[in-house]
């Protein structure tokens, strides 16, 4: 019964994905997401049902558009296909299954793979376009705003004051975060990768634990080191024209970092590793 509701888990993740390569698409182009048809952006054929389902439609389809036949980015069979294990990770560490379906795991499993969907929208984006979009931030920091009211509200049933404490300081920072949001849309239209960066960190570090975040920081740091080692290496000897563009998709590397962080500390509190 449990392989039920996890290939269930997994199957809802992979909507998601779907929906996340869509949006992935749309959002730089401000294009509308909900409303609009999916259609094939090589041929602009509009799809249909059978063309949308995750995962299926691309394999048997072997990766390329029905109508013209030109052949579609793996990028949206991944994409499904993580989503899709993301979901069934999440439930699995949160121990979230047929026999213990209450109103709290519902909660504590949706807050937490929005918070996914959040960061594969960011990373997403971030790795085609190498910037960060406003509207993903408001996301974000609104699925952190649900999840502080949770944690105060189901710390306050349980009087644990050391939560509460913890919570009002999250509090604090989350309200200085919306201030920083808000003023960096009213101020300049003019796109800010460092702050972006920075209110992309701060969401991960309120959302999961301190280790945590130090731990995928590292392991951005880590990335973006030898990344430019590549890059000083590729570069040698060639002239300014050749050299390859430098620019770093930053938060994508975060939060890549933060993925192998948390599925590492699922597998080790497992005693697998
Ligand atoms: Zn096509």
């Amino acid at each position: 019964m449990n392989i039920i509701f996890y290939l269930f888990i997994f199957i809802i993740g992979t909507l998601f994905g779907s929906f996340l390569t869509l949006a992935t698409y749309r959002i730089p182009l401000h294009k509308d997401i909900t409303h609009e048809h999916s259609f094939c952006p090589k041929c602009n054929h509009k799809l249909s049902f059978f063309d949308l389902i995750p995962i299926f439609s691309y394999l048997f389809l072997k990766g390329k558009c029905r109508y013209c036949k030109k052949k579609i980015s793996p990028r949206y069979f991944f994409f499904e296909l993580l989503t899709g294990l993301s979901f069934v990770l999440i439930a699995l560490s949160l121990e979230f299954n047929i026999y213990n379906i209450t109103i709290n795991k519902i909660i504590e499993f949706s807050i937490f793979a929005i918070y996914i969907v959040f960061l594969l929208l960011v990373a997403g984006i971030d790795l085609k376009n190498k910037k960060i979009e406003k509207s993903t931030l408001i996301f974000g920091t609104t699925i952190l705003c649900i999840n502080i009211m949770y944690q105060y509200i189901s710390a306050t049933m349980d009087g644990t004051i050391y939560n509460l404490n913890r919570i009002i300081l999250y509090l604090v920072f989350t309200i200085i975060l919306l201030i920083v949001n808000i003023e960096s849309i009213r101020k300049t239209k003019k796109f800010d990768y460092c702050i972006d960066i920075l209110i992309l960190t701060i969401i991960i570090s309120l959302f999961t634990y301190e280790i945590t975040t130090v731990l995928s920081i590292a392991g951005c740091l880590l990335i973006i080191g030898i990344r430019s080692l590549i890059n000083k290496i590729y570069n040698k000897g060639k002239n300014k024209k050749e050299r390859n563009n430098n620019t770093m998709p930053i938060a994508f590397y975060l939060i890549s970092s933060h993925f192998i962080i948390l599925i590492t500390s699922y597998l080790y509190s497992l005693n697998l590793l």
